[in-house]
């Protein structure tokens, strides 16, 4: 059989990857750089273009069948934009037309996590398992959905937005949205060092001047999740109770999610994840039964690993998500 290519395109916040893969699920080559921080409303999709451009040779691009893209949000996906970019703080800045333009080839653009579902469900662990979520504990924390084999996405395709699910209705820690209580408030990776202020600033302080968290002279406001969870593998008291309160919301969180859609297989990622396997899924398991009323599910680790969103990216191209009427 002829050989099928796609690209593949992983739009973060950070960086941005693209990917020459194909229709078995292999990534030929990839390139990776930081996603540009300056520019006009074309300079994400010029960005795009030029990557491609190096990536992928004249001949090969003959035989690419279309270009998937996952990218950061709130997205347009109708019309395949970005309502917002922070990073350029910009607004209704356009992805799938120009890139389009450019190659004549469809361009079809998902928020990440749903991308990395697809990627899930056509690549990786969830290829035979019709209620599937991938779940991402990054920066942020989202996921992506399949029930009953049908790819959820919602009026705006927003219905992946788990990471701003309320788990403290006392909501002493203010989200990154701006409302009160949500669990990426608490757990993504980049609010970690947060709640953990909350939780040091109620124990008992002869602990925590012990602790080997403040050895090298950080201060409390300097503490990273990396931080965090170093201490907690060398066996430091504080920072165990940290991270098993941080489990306790997660376990919470995907409870919520394990409610709502009744999945057969959940898969976590995302850099805090994948760092910290142990500490971030053993404290999930051990607290999932306080919480949880659905027939508990397999979760387990994604097998695509930092790769998900470039694998979803390419199988968006084999598999169109089904884009919802206005
Ligand atoms: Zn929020």
């Amino acid at each position: 059989m002829k050989r099928v290519y796609a690209i593949g395109v992983d739009l973060g916040a950070t960086n941005v990857r693209v990917a020459l893969g194909d229709s078995n699920g292999r990534i030929i080559k990839k390139i990776v750089e930081p996603t540009v921080r300056k520019g006009d409303k074309y300079a994400l999709s010029n960005q795009i273009i030029s990557m491609i451009k190096r990536l992928v040779s004249p001949s090969e691009l003959k035989k690419v069948r279309g270009i998937g893209i996952g990218s950061i949000g709130p997205l347009d996906i109708k019309s395949g934009k970005i309502l917002l970019a922070p990073n350029l703080g910009l607004r209704d800045v356009p992805l799938a037309k120009p890139i389009s333009e450019e190659f004549n080839l469809p361009v079809y653009v998902l928020n990440d996590c749903v991308a990395a579902v697809v990627g899930e469900k056509t690549f990786g662990a969830g290829k035979r398992i019709d209620n599937l979520v991938y779940v991402t504990i990054s920066t942020g924390i989202g996921c992506g959905v399949y029930v009953n084999g049908h790819l959820l996405l919602g009026k705006d395709g927003n219905a992946h937005e788990v990471g701003h699910i309320v788990i403290d209705y006392e909501g002493r820690l203010i989200c990154g949205c701006g409302k009160r209580g949500h669990w990426e408030a608490y757990c993504s990776g980049r609010n970690i060092p947060k709640f953990a202020k909350l939780l040091i600033e109620e124990m008992p302080q002869e602990e925590v001047r012990k602790s080997k968290l403040f050895s090298t002279g950080k201060s409390i406001e300097e503490l990273t999740a990396r931080d965090i969870y170093d201490a907690a593998k060398s066996g430091d008291k504080v920072a165990l109770k940290i991270v098993n309160e941080v489990g306790r919301l997660n376990a919470i969180g995907i409870a919520n999610i394990i409610n709502a859609y009744d999945p057969t297989l959940i898969t976590l990622g995302g850099s805090v994840t994948l760092y910290n396997e142990e500490l971030v899924l053993e404290p999930i398991k051990k607290y999932l039964n306080d919480y949880v009323v659905n027939r508990p599910p397999e979760i387990r680790v994604t097998p695509l690993r930092e790769n998900i969103v470039l694998y979803g990216a390419i199988a968006l191209v084999f598999n169109p998500p089904p884009i919802p009427a206005p």
